[in-house]
């Protein structure tokens, strides 16, 4: 039986929404739980006086630099005692989800009955980060609550300056999208380079993120500084019946409204059956019997829109495989950044295709540990540092498609030009 709960007129309110509310969750843990009334008291408190009062500090498992984020109440009286006792230490233990967060009920059921036992109950699937967060737990059963954790098979994610969680989509297993096996090249980046999660060691945060095509459900263009994105490079694949199904459905308004227009490259257009030339790199749905949907994929940049709205009916192509983008970020320095194009695509089947994605990861992840200064992101450091030079710290070749807006000055310095035109010539010449 928990103690005697404290008067939240403020916390009330939130509960007379139409939404689920978090207070009615605590409260209903708070019925068994002391250690959640006192949290009702302090969120109470900070309602009230609109202040925050937890403060940072330093608390871990063996073996472990980071993954739990450590608080401590501020709220004390004059004796510097706690108000809230029970509530005094709530730390967060962030720990990493599947691959694809796949989970079973038993596994789901089991990590409640360890969280009962150690912390508030309070779990949140998944944090920002990523994690799956277990909120609140005293600095006493930080450890205990790991080695349960552990035992089922889960590890602790990332916190500070480190190589952070991943997420990569749901993926294969639910997605007739997806391009790639997103949940084997996630656990086979993170696993190689776990040493970077657990001890932090980096100049500033890095992510890694995997998407299985352009929809990329989960932000790794916009949100992490290494994303994958499933992609593919031959024309897409038709099915008839589901092409012919939307159309029958939706009819020629939808069509223009909804795909035809929507495409930003203008890579589709309806034609009659009779005017369709075949070409190699054109892909043909059949509306109807007499129209035909027709889709130039040499003008097709992949971007999903098309497949998502006619679904089923448009398909990625068979030659899959993954675009690399670097640099992605939420506002920091230098403003939010989107992931640049680095790998166009990159074929990403056999286990020799994995161990290349793996090694390029590693030359980032290591370039950045070098170069980046301390709490800059990737895309911050390339702003600073210049694409070209990040490019050549990798190994990756330059390729004309990264030029990011012409030249806007017109002089341009020719000094050394001729001495390097005398140079290839040179060079052509011995090879011929
Ligand atoms: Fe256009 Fe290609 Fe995007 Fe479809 S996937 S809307 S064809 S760019």
């Amino acid at each position: 039986m928990a103690k005697k709960m404290y008067d939240t007129p403020l916390l009330d309110q939130l509960e007379s929404g139409p939404w689920p509310s978090f207070v009615t969750g605590l409260k209903r843990l708070a019925k068994d739980k002391s250690y959640v009334v006192d949290l009702l008291g302090q969120l109470e408190t900070s309602y009230r006086t609109r202040k925050g009062y937890w403060k940072g500090g330093t608390v871990g498992v063996f073996g472990y630099g980071g993954g739990v984020i450590p608080r401590f109440t501020e709220l004390k009286d004059e004796n510097e005692k706690p108000l809230f006792p029970e509530a005094a230490e709530f730390h967060t233990l962030r720990v990493q989800p599947p691959a694809g967060m796949h989970y079973d009920t038993a596994t789901l059921r089991k990590m409640c009955d360890v969280w009962e036992k150690y912390g508030s109950g309070l779990i949140a699937f998944h944090g920002q980060s990523g994690d799956i967060m277990f909120q609140g737990c005293t600095t006493d059963n930080v450890q205990p609550a790991f080695d349960a954790l552990n035992e089922m098979g889960f590890d602790l994610g990332g916190a500070g300056p480190a190589l952070r969680t991943s997420m990569s989509c749901v993926g294969a297993a639910r997605c007739e999208l997806s391009c790639y096996n997103e949940a084997k090249a996630l656990t086979s980046v993170i696993n190689a380079n776990l040493d970077d999660m657990h001890r932090p060691a980096l100049p500033y945060k890095f992510k890694f993120k995997f998407s299985g095509c352009g929809n990329d459900c989960v932000n790794a263009i916009q949100r992490s500084d290494f994303a994958v994105i499933g992609t593919w490079r031959d024309n897409m694949q038709i099915n008839n019946g589901y092409a012919r199904k939307y159309y029958a459905e939706h009819g020629m308004t939808d069509l223009v409204n909804d795909v035809i227009a929507r495409c930003p490259t203008k890579a589709i257009q309806v034609m009659k059956k009779s005017e369709v030339k075949s070409a190699p790199h054109v892909s043909v749905a059949e509306l109807d019997d007499e129209l035909r949907l027709v889709i130039d994929n040499k003008d097709c940049v992949r971007c999903v829109h098309c497949l998502n709205v006619i679904r089923g009916g448009l398909l990625p192509g068979k030659d899959r495989g993954i675009s690399i983008l670097v640099g992605g970020k939420g506002v920091l320095k230098i403003g939010a950044t989107m992931g640049t194009v680095v790998v166009p695509f990159m074929k990403m089947e056999s286990d020799e295709d994995f161990e290349k994605l793996n090694e390029l990861a590693r030359n980032v992840l290591d370039f950045f540990a070098e170069n980046a200064l301390e709490h800059e992101r990737t895309g911050e450091m390339i702003d600073r540092i210049g694409l070209v030079n990040f490019l050549e710290g990798v190994g990756l070749p330059v390729d004309a498609n990264m030029v990011l807006e012409p030249r806007s000055n017109p002089y341009v310095r020719t000094d050394g030009w001729d001495e390097e035109v005398a140079k290839v010539k040179a060079q052509k010449s011995a090879a011929a």
